[in-house]
């Protein structure tokens, strides 16, 4: 913890401790990937706490996700600086919601609907229309979608018309179900998450004693990623401030990836006209990644087209030079997946930490091949945003153990008090049938074999941030975690979503697929949707500081017709003379592009090809949940969530959950 207000500025540039300092009135920094635009605002509130101008408990920081939010305030902790709240506008809103809902509507807050579908299905019944299994998704899919870019029924045919939506039924059939199914909410006295933040809104725009509430409480504002602020997020943040303008804001237009759920960065770029005499800092200089690196994702930059390129900053890094970004094409998918697997292990063994290495892709029906391949190679991984932790059936169960255990635990002797705190939650877990060792092989044995184990982790980091907690306390930090679905960071390479990436960083990156087709996707079609692909590109190009690794295959299946090529993205930014038509010639690193091989009888790599072990689980690819029943593993989807919706979508809605 650093001894004094000014010791958390060191560490910061001048630009960034500009930001750090103007703790009054409209702030806007507008800079490029990994140029501490995140550090500056945490820094920010952790020199106003510390220095005694910002009472922790009136800032409200706003971030893009749960695990932000919870990064956050572990960093403002260890600056010195705890208490304050950090939050993405939906557990804040919800919050807020919860508190005021028996004073502005009476009763306490409906329940969040958890099975949606069946609401749907039961909407649809209602209206006489028959939807068979992936129409019900379908439709379930559209009324998310509906929600949350604030199309109600009435205009629904028109505004999934404009935005290009493949309806899975008639659009006033659909508009029909949305309808219905908003009144049987009301019926049954259940909200959605989407209602979360409608809701909020409406309390705090109709009842002004309790808008007054709110903003009596929160003073400070800060806003996290604010390019992506959709106009319902802002309406939140105008009801927040009220009249006033303590609103600290950074962003990235450059990083504008959700704009197909109506977020825009239209709010960034206006600022300074929206708060007159904001202070306007730039930052350029790069400290997360290696000139390498930043050559490549200004080279992207460069041939980007709208609004957030003609603003765009052109980045400066300030690290030593590292090594070039490699490019493999590979025959196959399988192949891709397997090199990929294949240089991990090579990093793994040399010494690199499976927590600094990630594979990004464009959609989560890549993740499991790539699952796949390292299951194969026996290398643990992790899928952001997967499954919530503290809903998984073990982690629930091990929850009840645990706090049994703390209730009890005085007169028991499963718990001697002069034990430390992890070796209770082992004694406690073991009494759940844990082991110390890992089961062999993967699967959902191993699986849950991993969640207790980071249960044990996150007892540890617990026991050594504060020595002399209990098991009552760690069972009050499991809830608040709980609460927050601040799950613990498992040991293991990360498998992500680019959606999903953003804000994160790591040594090693390997972008996959980066084929036509995949970046940008098939269904981008505008020129705006093929912009907003190549930002996506350029989120993940952003996330490596050193250790770039871009692939693509020309064929989906071994032996398949090889029918994709590279994504024009990277047209003009692979290194050598022939980057065009490189690598496909002969093999070895023509024109800076490294060939792969198929996986086959004499095409294999580095020995003989791997023996298959257990298949990784068949998952959600919305929520990640294990797939158990057959016609779901078909889909790749569980019965409860829907089909048909952009990537991104569902990396906001499964943060929400
Ligand atoms: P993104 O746009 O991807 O969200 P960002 O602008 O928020 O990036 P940060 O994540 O805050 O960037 O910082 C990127 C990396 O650079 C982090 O590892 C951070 O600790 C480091 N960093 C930022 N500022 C400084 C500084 N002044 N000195 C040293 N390291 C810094
Ligand atoms: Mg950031």
């Amino acid at each position: 913890v650093p001894d004094s207000a000014d010791a958390v500025l060191e560490g910061l540039d001048p630009e960034q401790r500009e930001v750090a300092t103007a703790l009054h009135g409209p702030v806007c920094v507008l800079a490029g990937a990994g140029t501490g635009k995140t550090r500056a605002i945490t820094h920010r509130i952790a020199y106003g706490v510390r220095a005694g101008i910002l009472q922790p408990s009136s800032v409200l920081a706003v971030t893009f996700t749960n695990r932000a939010a919870g990064e956050m305030r572990g960093r403002l902790r260890r600056l010195g600086a705890a208490g304050v709240q950090a939050r993405t506008f939906h557990s804040a809103a919800l919050r807020q919601l919860q508190y005021f809902w028996p004073k502005a509507v009476g009763g306490s807050m409906p329940r969040l609907v958890d099975r949606k579908v069946q609401l749907v299905a039961d909407a649809a019944a209602a209206c006489r229309i028959r939807l068979d299994r992936g129409e019900l998704r379908d439709v379930t899919g559209e009324i998310e979608w509906s929600k949350v870019t604030q199309t109600v029924p009435s205009d629904y045919a028109l505004a999934a018309a404009k935005a290009g939506r493949e309806t899975p039924r008639d659009p006033a059939e659909v508009a029909q179900v949305y309808a219905a199914y908003e009144d049987l909410k009301r019926d049954r006295a259940v909200i959605d998450f989407e209602d979360v933040l409608l809701l909020t809104v409406a309390v705090l725009q109709d009842r002004h004693d309790i808008a007054d509430q709110v903003r009596a409480q929160y003073q400070h504002f800060v806003v996290d990623e604010y390019q992506d602020v959709s106009p319902l997020q802002q309406r939140l943040l105008d009801l927040w401030l009220g009249d006033r303008d303590n609103l600290c804001v950074v962003g990235d237009a450059s990083q504008t990836i959700y704009s197909f759920t109506g977020a825009t960065p239209d709010y960034l770029l206006d600022f300074r006209a929206r708060h007159p005499g904001a202070t306007v800092v730039k930052l350029v200089r790069d400290y997360r990644s290696t000139p390498q690196v930043v050559h490549l994702a200004n080279g992207l930059l460069a041939q980007a087209r709208g609004r957030a390129a003609d603003n765009r900053l052109e980045l400066v890094s300030q690290r030593p030079a590292g090594p070039e970004p490699v490019f493999t094409e590979y025959t196959d998918e399988p192949a891709e997946a397997e090199g990929a697997a294949r240089r991990i292990r090579e990093l793994l063994d040399s010494g690199v930490q499976a927590s600094e290495i990630a594979v990004l892709f464009r959609t989560n029906a890549q993740s499991e091949t790539y699952e796949q391949a390292l299951a194969d190679a026996g290398i643990p991984y992790q899928l952001r945003g997967a499954e919530r932790f503290f809903d998984r059936p073990e982690v629930r169960k091990a929850g009840i153990a645990l706090r049994g255990a703390a209730r009890f635990g005085g007169n028991d002797s499963l718990l001697d008090e002069a034990v430390d705190l992890p070796s209770q939650v082992r004694a406690v877990l073991s009494g759940e049938g844990w082991t110390t060792t890992p089961p062999a092989g993967s699967g959902a044995v191993r699986e849950r074999w991993e969640s207790l184990a980071a249960l044990v982790g996150l007892a540890q980091d617990f026991a050594a941030a504060q020595p002399g907690a209990t098991l009552a306390d760690l069972v009050a930090e499991l809830d608040e975690r709980a609460n927050a679905q601040h799950a613990p960071t498992v040991q293991g390479v990360t498998l992500a979503s680019l959606h999903s990436a953003k804000g994160l960083e790591w040594d090693v990156v390997f972008l996959v697929g980066v084929a036509e087709g995949m970046m940008p996707i098939t269904y981008a079609k505008t020129d705006d949707q093929i912009e907003e692909e190549r930002r996506l590109l350029y989120v993940g190009v952003t996330r490596a500081r050193s250790h770039l690794h871009l692939s693509w295959a020309l064929a989906r299946s071994p032996g398949g017709r090889p029918s994709r090529r590279p994504s024009r993205f990277l047209d003009g930014l692979r290194r050598g003379p022939s980057a065009g038509a490189a690598g496909r010639a002969g093999g070895g690193a023509a024109g800076g592009v490294e060939r792969g091989y198929s996986r086959g009888a004499n095409g294999t790599v580095g020995g003989a090809a791997p023996r298959r072990t257990q298949r990784a689980p068949a998952r959600c690819r919305v929520c990640g949940r294990t797939l158990t029943d057959a016609g779901e593993m078909k889909l790749m989807r569980c019965e409860d969530c829907p089909s048909d919706m952009d990537e991104g979508l569902y990396e906001r809605l499964r943060d929400w959950r």
